[in-house]
């Protein structure tokens, strides 16, 4: 839109100065004097120099309106009359200009480029513009000068009008956007804190390499990196604090890699590089500089903090060959190496080991949740005391577009280890809540219980982002149950007991998942804001055929009563499990025998079916 503007801007100045140098095609009294036909209009019965002064003092007036300065000048550049009527307008002084030439009134640089431009008029015949910059005591100023032939000057007499504006403030425009634009690319693909390339150009670059290696033969490498208990920074000295550390570790890779080597950062506290014509082994060597150089402590707020990454490797053209799959096996690897607490993983030995699919589905799982694959499925809980279905657990399931439905087992215990449980988790509340709200719009509120995991338990931010979900799907608190598992809260007592105290006091209920089968500490039960014990299915399933594992329910039920809390038995297969639970006092069961996890659809068509039946 800016350059059509000018455009017409500059056609109409066109416009302004042909008539110019037609009009000024006028000559001296003396001469084959004639006015232009633009000038017409003077009456028949004047004489030639009384038109010719009328026509002039008209041209003076338009040229007074005009803020453009008009010059005549001979072949040499030389200034032979200056049509603008006001002097504060010309930047050298009139005196100065007239009988001189451009080069010698504005110097030589200028001079030559004005004698180009002429030459080219006298070539072509046309109107030529040039843009040049002056210094004048206010500082520099630009001017376009546009250099016409005066239409029947000729031969030695050959006389040009020069039209010159200044376009400093249009320059500075320009500048301006142009900067703008350049800000806008470099935020597009940079990351503005460590001023390290973002995902999108690093995913651009290992395209690029890729093709390289691919024409020249060559082998390439991809380290993707991820910093170890880096949330632990953040929650505990603050984002200010994490941030430092982000731009030290951005500042140290970029001192052990190689000139042509690519660092990136790709979000949270993970960082890529791209090691072309780069062999396993020499990765290798550039892995063990990254460790060298993170094992220096970084001091922030005066305190020396370790930071550990967790790398992972993955190899063109062994490991994939195009860049999607380079990085995604890459990252696979970082979860290897950090699911083995921390260290170094190469993709390709992985495939060597038994898991390969497990890790390679890690790897596609963050698209998985953008594409919204993972599906909940909502398995009942019976109240035993009314027969009646008040609650269900949300289990997460994944509907891999070539694999199927892959259970949460499959990728749940090796997500936990990575940042990826924070979006699953988030994901899963907010779609169980969204449910949770429907079967309230029904009628048939339901209480609705998700699981967490150990790291989840140590996120600050947890009880904010489950208050704000709570607020977005309007659900009251109560309706929410948080499973929780003993291991996760010995794991870390301090920082876990936090975030359940704030939990609770927003009033969501807490539940221990899978009791029995962590190192329980008995304090816990009573220190913790607990309202909820599960025990586990595999004292419950068998427990009529086992005696120890009757003991252990029966205990269980007894101290959870005791104490209190509610009591659920899950893994309940069979009528007489579910018939000894109730004798022995179990508040509520799950398992098989009443139903299995089934999609919301299901689940209602299922209580709809069994509304009437007293036995379930
Ligand atoms: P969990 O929380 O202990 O869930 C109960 C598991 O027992 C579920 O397995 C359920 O399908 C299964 N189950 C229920 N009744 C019976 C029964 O009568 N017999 C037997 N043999 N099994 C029964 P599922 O759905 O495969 O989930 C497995 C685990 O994955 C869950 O164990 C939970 O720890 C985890 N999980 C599932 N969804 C999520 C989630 O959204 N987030 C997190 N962090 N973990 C999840
Ligand atoms: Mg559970
Ligand atoms: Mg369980």
């Amino acid at each position: 839109m800016r350059a059509d503007t000018n455009n017409v801007d500059l056609q109409q100045r066109t416009a302004q100065g042909d008539a110019l140098a037609e009009a000024s095609s006028v000559e001296g009294p003396s001469g084959t004097a004639r006015v232009s036909s633009r000038g017409a209009g003077a009456p028949e019965h004047r004489g030639p120099s009384e038109a010719l002064r009328e026509s002039e003092a008209r041209l003076q007036a338009l040229l007074s309106s005009l803020d453009d300065l008009v010059f005549e000048l001979d072949e040499n550049g030389t200034y032979l009359k200056i049509w603008t009527a006001n002097d504060a307008l010309l930047v050298v002084p009139r005196d100065e200009l007239l009988g001189k030439t451009h080069r010698e009134a504005l110097g030589e640089e200028i001079g030559n480029s004005l004698a180009k431009v002429i030459g080219r008029v006298l070539e072509t015949d046309r109107p030529q513009l040039w843009q040049y910059c002056l210094d004048v005591p206010a500082g520099s100023r630009w001017f376009q000068g546009r250099v016409a032939p005066i239409a029947g000057s000729r031969g030695a007499s050959r006389r040009f009008c020069l039209l010159v504006r200044d376009i400093t403030e249009q320059k500075a425009a320009e500048k301006a956007r142009d900067q703008a634009e350049e800000q806008l690319r470099h935020q597009a693909l940079y990351d503005g804190l460590t001023g390290l390339p973002n995902r999108m150009l690093f995913h651009d670059r290992v395209k690029h390499a890729l093709n390289v290696a691919a024409r020249d033969n060559e082998e390439l490498t991809i380290l993707m990196l991820d910093l170890d208990r880096f949330k632990d920074i953040n929650d505990t000295l603050g984002h200010a604090a994490g941030d430092d550390v982000l731009r030290e570790v951005a500042w140290r890779l970029s001192k052990v890699t190689r000139k042509g080597d690519s660092i990136a950062r790709l979000g949270g506290d993970e960082f890529s590089i791209l090691l072309p014509r780069a062999s396993e082994k020499d990765a290798a060597m550039v892995v063990s500089r990254v460790s060298s150089c993170l094992e220096e402590p970084i001091i922030v707020q005066d305190l020396p903090l370790r930071v550990d990454a967790s790398i992972g490797l993955a190899a063109f053209p062994r490991d994939g060959a195009d860049a999607e799959l380079l990085l995604q096996h890459a990252d696979v690897a970082m979860y290897a190496a950090k699911a083995a607490n921390g260290g170094f993983a190469i993709y390709e030995r992985l495939a060597d080991s038994h898991t390969p699919d497990r890790l390679a589905l890690i790897g596609e799982l963050r698209g998985a949740l953008e594409r919204e694959e993972l599906v909940l499925y909502y398995q009942p809980q019976l109240t035993l005391s009314t027969g009646s279905i008040m609650a269900v657990e949300a289990l997460v399931r994944w509907r891999h577009p070539q694999r199927g439905l892959i259970t949460p087992d499959e990728f749940i215990p090796l997500v936990q280890e990575t940042g990826l449980i924070k979006p699953l988790t988030h994901y899963v509340l907010d779609r169980a809540l969204r449910q949770c709200r429907c079967w309230m719009d029904s009628g048939r509120p339901m209480k609705v219980a998700v699981n967490l995991a150990m790291r989840n338990l140590i996120d600050a931010d947890l009880p904010g982002d489950i208050a704000d979900l709570l607020k977005l799907n309007g659900v009251s608190e109560d309706l929410l149950v948080l499973e929780i598992t003993e291991s996760a809260v010995i794991s870390d007592p301090l920082r876990t007991e936090a975030v359940l105290a704030r939990l609770a006091r927003m009033g969501v209920r807490i539940s221990v998942d899978d009791f029995g089968t962590g190192y329980s500490s008995l304090t816990y039960l009573t220190r913790l804001p607990i309202d909820e014990i599960k025990i586990d299915r595999s004292f419950v399933t068998n427990m009529n055929t086992s005696a120890d594992k009757e003991v252990v329910v029966r205990s269980t039920i007894d101290l959870a009563r005791n104490l209190g809390k509610q009591v659920v038995a899950e893994g309940v297969e069979t009528a007489g499990v579910l018939q000894r639970l109730e004798e022995l006092g179990c508040h509520l069961v799950q398992g098989y025998f009443v139903s299995k996890p089934l999609p919301a659809a299901e689940l209602d068509a299922w209580l709809a079916e069994s509304a009437g039946l007293s036995t379930i």
